[in-house]
């Protein structure tokens, strides 16, 4: 027994995915109940449950692709028996097995986290990893894996009890009575709205432009969910919030949203792959355009090549910087490269910005400014009839070069919290 500590405990860490489906449930709330009766049979969890959120492309995701994890602390093996039991039989009865993409996993690991189960979960996070590798690893490590179905989730368990928290936020869950799932959430956005108010920054993204970000749009159990950066916060945050239904219980999870680790630096373009995300530095080589939907587009280089990327419309006016930048920008782009290869922007700094020009047309000897001719014929004078028929529209020497005032400034800039991915760091956390 590798982790037999000196009062003759037995730590278990527990790790559960996939067990919601889009039509309901959310792994977060199994979690919760499972940890309520393991306390109510008088077994010890030790610490906050953690809420890990994976890589945001996995194929396989419902929605945000999180996993969680817990540690139990027993007195005995027969304890441990008994709560990997009690475990097995609710992870069963509360997953919504009849979803033909509900695969559930769980994990249960009495050893100490390696740097090998650290490093698979920082895997898990940054790339696409197979299951036959999360099964292998559980093997070597001498941990227990529990399949239903498929039991695809067992790389999501195995990765969330793995997951180093160097850097972590807050996030508290209220969730409601399960007579209310799927009707409208009675959540006072007033009360929210205050709450922002008196608490941000110590809370973030629980407010946009006015309007709360703390309800899901989902038929799930989560009535709202508070981020923060403590679970001081978060709590403080929760007792300003108004509701008009029952809350059937809260919980606090200690999680990786927020902290940018789903990044990973790259210096070069070329060496991009699809499905993940990048920290990556370019120049601007297109003026960005608009396309249908309102995507705003434009393509980044560098010396090794180049990529196509995005402002979606659901970053609202966060196109409007985008739309300002200009070829020769130099940038540094954070996103992920999706389905299509085009690099989705979650934040970008612009380090410096090209000089622009707008080109006029020549001034008259007599001092106004002329007008085209035509196509190709040069300019006239709408003043005294001069003409200059040596110039063009496309020749720029004869033609009045001047900078123009750029609309943006070098800096950083986000996309707004209701369009922020779970593992996005928004800038107010430095
Ligand atoms: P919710 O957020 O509502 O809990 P979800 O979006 O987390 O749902 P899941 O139902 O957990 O989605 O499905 C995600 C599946 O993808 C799980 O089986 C998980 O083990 C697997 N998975 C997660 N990350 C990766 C990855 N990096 N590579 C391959 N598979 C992954």
């Amino acid at each position: 027994m590798n982790n037999h500590n000196f009062d003759n405990d037995f730590s278990v860490y527990v790790g559960i995915d996939d067990t919601d489906s889009a039509s309901g449930m959310c792994t977060t709330y199994i979690c919760c109940v499972i940890m309520d009766r393991l306390i109510s049979c008088g077994f010890r969890v030790d610490g906050p449950p953690r809420l890990i959120r994976l890589n945001p492309f996995a194929p396989h995701k419902t929605r945000g692709n999180g996993a969680v994890s817990f540690k139990i602390v027993l007195k005995s093996k027969k304890e441990v028996e008994q709560a990997k039991k009690i475990i097995r039989d609710m992870v069963g009865n509360l997953a919504v097995m009849g979803d033909p993409k509900t695969n559930p996993g769980l994990v249960f690991y009495e050893g100490k986290i390696t740097p090998e189960l650290q490093d698979y979960a920082i895997r898990t996070i940054r790339t696409i990893v197979s299951q036959e590798e999360a099964e292998k690893l559980a093997g070597n490590l001498g941990a227990d894996i529990f399949k239903y179905k498929k039991g695809r989730g067992v790389i999501g368990s195995l990765a969330a009890i793995g997951c180093p928290l160097t850097d972590a936020t807050y996030e508290l869950l209220a969730y409601r009575e399960p007579a209310n799932y799927g009707k409208k959430r009675m959540v006072d956005e007033d009360s929210v709205l205050g709450m922002n108010q008196k608490t941000y920054p110590n809370t973030f993204d629980n407010v946009d432009d006015g309007y709360m970000t703390i309800t899901p749009h989902t038929p799930c159990p989560v009535l709202y969910g508070i981020r923060g950066e403590t679970m001081g916060a978060v709590e403080e945050a929760h007792k300003l919030v108004k509701v008009s239904e029952p809350i059937e219980f809260f919980r606090v999870f200690l999680t990786n949203q927020h902290t940018d680790m789903h990044l990973q630096n790259i210096d070069a373009i070329s060496n991009m792959k699809q499905f993940q995300c990048y920290i990556v530095p370019g120049t601007v080589r297109t003026q960005p355009v608009v396309i249908e939907g309102g995507h705003v587009i434009f393509v980044l280089e560098d010396e090794s090549g180049e990529v196509e990327c995005a402002a979606y419309e659901p970053t609202k006016k966060f196109r409007d910087v985008v739309r300002h930048l200009a070829p020769g920008d130099q940038v540094i782009v954070y996103g992920g490269i999706g389905n299509k290869g085009t690099l989705n922007v979650e934040k970008i700094k612009i380090t410096s910005l090209a000089p622009v020009y707008e080109y006029l047309n020549p001034i008259c000897d007599c001092g106004k400014r002329m007008k085209s001719a035509g196509k190709g014929k040069g300019y006239k004078c709408p003043r005294c009839g001069s003409k200059m028929p040596t110039g063009s529209e496309e020749d720029v020497e004869v033609r009045e070069k001047r900078e123009i005032e750029r609309m943006i400034k070098p800096g950083f800039y986000e996309v707004p919290p209701s369009a922020r991915r779970h593992l996005s760091k928004p800038l107010v956390r430095g």
